[in-house]
């Protein structure tokens, strides 16, 4: 892997008021972020963990999600904020995207998606197979995915790496590796990464903030417990989180959410510094 960092699609202000102050079941207080890894391949081709909302959301949030639902879940996004948009003022064209890697089917993870005509969907079989007929404001139409042929289901073996029970190898070279991370929904997953920089799990929302699978105060935040698809499988998940963080390639654990780890990862690429641009929730 060439290169490795990470951008923010906008900001959430907290879904529903359900931010408060840790250990009270309530996540950190503060901006939550809306974490995507920027993964530049040898061959000069991009692999994206999670695409953020889409470029039409991020124009107006409103609009795209309805009124109410963009109310609940905090969205705050302006037209820049579009994944597709700060690559393009990166240098990257979209068309290099040539794969998203989607840790689940959740709007705001892979809404994206229509922003990267090139790039396959690779998915877990178990989470594709939960949302093929879900609604659009659910998840994202998978269905829709399929019959445009962009969809890969990888199924995961009983590998476990990084602390994860299951694993899967999709692109064949050991640096963008599938993990078992379920719970939050069904086929969810954490994706190591091997960068120049350190090696990265980005974990989607298997925890939403880091604080909620460590040992004191004890998670998960009473929003995690409640958008939980199994709560065993979150409690099984944040165990594995644990055992990630003491694997001895000392990943770095990055929630999809969590603004203070956002805010310590690399925002730009090492291959051209010169383009740095402050990270949106930093405003
Ligand atoms: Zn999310």
């Amino acid at each position: 892997m060439r290169d490795l960092f990470f951008l923010t699609c906008g900001a959430f202000a907290g879904f529903a008021g359900a931010t408060g102050p840790r250990g009270k079941g309530g996540l950190a207080p503060g901006r939550l972020s809306n974490t995507v890894a920027v993964a530049v391949r040898d061959d000069g081709s991009v692999v994206l963990v999670d695409a953020g909302w889409s470029a039409a959301t991020c124009a107006d949030a409103a609009r795209a999600l309805g009124r109410t639902y963009a109310w609940l879940l905090g969205v705050r996004v302006r037209p820049e904020d579009a994944i597709a948009t700060q690559l393009r003022a990166l240098g990257i064209a979209p068309s290099r995207v040539s794969a998203v890697v989607a840790t689940h089917l959740h709007l705001d993870h892979v809404g994206g998606v229509e922003d990267f005509p090139d790039a396959e969907v690779v998915v877990a079989q178990a989470e594709l197979k939960a949302y093929w007929g879900a609604p659009r404001d659910r998840g994202y139409r998978a269905r829709d995915l399929a019959r445009a042929g962009r969809i890969r289901a990888v199924a995961l073996s009983a590998t476990p790496t990084y602390g994860f029970p299951a694993s899967a190898d999709p692109f064949e070279d050991g640096q963008i590796v599938l993990l078992d991370a379920s719970g939050h929904t069904p086929g969810s997953i954490a994706v190591a990464l091997r960068g120049p920089r350190g090696t990265y799990v980005h974990v989607g929302d298997a925890a939403y903030q880091r604080w909620e699978y460590g040992m004191s105060p004890p998670g998960p935040s009473l929003v995690a417990r409640l958008t939980a698809s199994s709560r065993e499988g979150l409690s099984r998940t944040y165990a594995s989180l644990r055992s990630c963080e003491a694997d001895p390639r000392r990943p770095v654990v990055v929630p999809s959410h969590d603004a203070e780890a956002f805010a310590a990862l690399p925002h730009a690429p090492v291959e051209n510094p010169s383009t740095a641009v402050r990270p949106s929730s930093a405003r």
